[in-house]
């Protein structure tokens, strides 16, 4: 068994790897300032991006959760991946070669990455050849009822490519001969799900069926859906790959690869039913369609789609004339009854300001979009879609649709079980719009509607409205207490010395080739806030801000993690992704002096500070000598700050 990853080639992977390139196909990214970009942390649930990237030192850090580190570190969290893991798939992506050094001579060996069951890498692999086989499968000779299938919803030969569909041939191991025949073992058979496992051994998974690789947000398929064919076949109409370590079935979205870019671009997700849906609302120029995979829509799929949209709505979620709201959009085109309606309230949660982003799409005659495609083509598609209308309204005009509104008796019933739906929207505006609307739809008097919204909203108590939960932390100022280091304590962010000893760590790690010289003068004690005293620790350690000049960027940055301590690392990591008040490439420098000019006034003062407590303390008749070399020391230190304060 191969060891460690040699050190030079996971410095060169960290290298090659484009961080900005990697995060953001998990998080949209928008530029915040010079150099760094911003979006929303994957890693805690925000509205206000706190998440900054900067490219160009390769690290990442969270201002709210207080996560952050570099590239592989990114890879290994978002993913759940071992570092080696994490560092293959890296090396996959840009092409490096990892050589391994033999964990108990420490020599180099020239084997290939482990050949252990489970390996992440090894089983991308074994899902993207099993696509290949599938895709392959469909236009042979056995796949005549899967062509059928396809063609009797209008998807010809071109759209089953564009997908990828592909056949599982019948019999019991076509593929299994087919993986083994390519190298993988049993062992990472059973771990990729491709088979199940029986009393006589292992046997494939989808047997005579029509398969949709599912792919994540890069692209690599990590599993399948499999819509049966044969009337023999006992199974279920769909099955899907189980739970592996790629598939986990509460977070996969089908299609999401192909609509990622248009989820952000237009700042709006569809989310359909079924695969053949999805092949349908793309073809007819819904591109941002995507499916859940053999589950309801949930909280961690609205994770999902919430980063991709780059959710930053601020206010409550405020409804425009248009029905519209600010924000992405979430559109649900699923058919009209209880279950899906209550998916759709679920899947944010308590938090209405989702809700108001919720749309529903639903077709009068309860056809689904590959359906409508096919009975009244693309446009019907695009018009179904177009024809959303919020979540609030639909949940009640359902609600009413039980009620016979020609009658006083419907009338009454009606208003009776919608009101407590009004009373429940937090949003007191969109409250009393709802009331309106209410009214009209029942054909009431308004007033009349809004005593029993009120009347509703009393019995159940009094609005409890719980205040948000928002870790939100004046990136600027850094993080709470405790946050990210729990050994140190962190200084108050409102102390100005603090916060002046900060920012001259931050350009010392940022803008090395600005900081002047006089950095590296610095004593030990140059920083008062022992936190940041650990970091300037590790910058000196490193060789200061001169070999910071020489090495720059991530390389600089790296060098000085490495110097600090466990507890200090993370700092490094959060300083050099700090976004800087003033970073304009004319004036950066002007700032940089500024900030270490501010700093080294700081440390005199102190130093001033200290010598006349000192010299209150020195009785001069006892011991002229001393008083007088004390003396002259305060008015050297004295001197030495007008200088520098002239020099600003
Ligand atoms: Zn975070």
């Amino acid at each position: 068994m191969a060891g460690l990853i040699k050190r030079d080639d996971v410095d060169a992977v960290r290298d090659r790897a484009r961080i900005e390139e990697i995060v953001s196909a998990h998080v949209t990214l928008k530029p915040a300032g010079v150099g760094s970009l911003k979006g929303l942390c994957p890693f805690h649930d925000e509205r206000t991006p706190s998440f900054h990237v900067r490219p160009a030192v390769g690290r990442w850090h969270c201002f709210g959760c207080g996560e952050g580190g570099d590239v592989i570190s990114f890879v290994q969290k978002i993913d759940g991946m071992s570092f080696t893991d994490a560092v293959e798939h890296l090396a996959d992506r840009v092409g490096v070669e990892l050589r391994y050094e033999d964990s108990r001579t420490g020599a180099a060996t020239g084997r290939g990455p482990r050949e252990e069951p489970g390996r992440r890498q090894r089983l991308i692999e074994a899902h993207r050849v099993a696509a290949e086989f599938y895709s392959g499968q469909l236009f042979g000779p056995g796949a005549q009822a899967a062509r059928a299938f396809l063609a009797e919803r209008s998807f010809d030969r071109s759209d089953a490519e564009r997908f990828g569909v592909g056949y599982a041939p019948t019999g019991w191991d076509a593929l299994m001969r087919h993986l083994q025949g390519r190298g993988f073992t049993q062992a990472e058979l059973v771990a990729s799900g491709l088979v199940s496992q029986g009393q006589r051994g292992i046997y494939d998974r989808f047997r005579g069926r029509l398969v949709w690789p599912i792919r994540d947000v890069t692209g690599a398929v990590i599993g399948f859906g499999a819509r049966r064919l044969y009337e023999e076949d006992q199974g279920p109409k769909y099955l899907n790959t189980p739970e592996t370590t790629l598939y986990k079935k509460a977070q996969v979205l089908y299609g999401i690869d192909l609509a990622k870019r248009a989820i952000a671009q237009q700042k709006r997700v569809v989310i359909v039913e079924g695969y053949t849906d999805v092949m349908a609302a793309h073809l007819s120029g819904v591109e941002t369609a995507v499916a859940t995979c053999g589950t309801a829509f949930g909280g961690d799929h609205a994770k999902v789609v919430r980063r991709l949209l780059g959710d930053t709505t601020a206010g409550g979620g405020l409804q425009l004339a248009s029905g519209a709201s600010l924000g992405g959009e979430v559109i649900f085109t699923f058919d009209g009854d209880a279950a899906g309606q209550k998916a759709a309230v679920r899947a944010f949660g308590e938090d209405q300001r989702f809700h108001a982003q919720t749309f529903v799409a639903v077709e009068p005659g309860g056809m689904d979009p590959c359906d409508l495609r096919m009975a009244r083509g693309p446009e019907a598609v695009r018009a179904l879609v177009d024809g959303r209308v919020p979540l609030f309204e639909f949940v009640i005009r359902t609600t009413l649709r039980q009620f016979d509104l020609d009658t006083v008796e419907g009338r009454v019933g009606a208003l009776r079980s919608a009101a407590p739906l009004v009373a429940g929207i937090r949003d007191r505006s969109m409250q009393l719009g709802y009331a309106r609307s209410l009214a009209r739809w029942i054909g009431l008097d308004t007033d009349e509607v809004r005593r029993e919204v009120g009347r509703a909203a009393s019995a159940s108590g009094p609005a409890t409205r719980r205040p948000e939960r928002r870790p939100e932390v004046d990136a600027a100022q850094g993080p709470a207490s405790g946050m990210s280091t729990p050994v140190l304590a962190m200084p108050d962010p409102r102390d100005p010395v603090a916060r002046v000893e900060r920012q001259a760590l931050v350009v010392a790690l940022q803008y090395p080739q600005h900081v002047p010289a006089a950095f590296d003068d610095l004593g030990e004690d140059a920083f008062g806030v022992p936190a940041w005293r650990a970091v300037h620790a590790a910058i000196r350690a490193a060789g200061g801000a001169g070999t910071g000049r020489t090495l720059g960027g991530g390389a600089w940055v790296e060098a000085v993690a490495e110097q600090a301590p466990e507890a200090v690392a993370p700092l490094v990591t959060e300083m050099s992704v700090a976004p800087v008040p003033e970073d304009r490439e004319e004036v950066i420098g002007a700032y940089v002096a500024d900030v270490v000019r501010a700093l080294a006034d700081l440390g005199l003062t102190r130093r001033i500070a200290d010598a006349k407590s000192r010299l209150q303390r020195l009785d001069p008749a006892a011991d002229p000598d001393v008083y007088r070399t004390a003396f002259e020391h305060l008015l050297a230190i004295e001197a030495e700050r007008r200088r520098l304060r002239e020099s600003a």
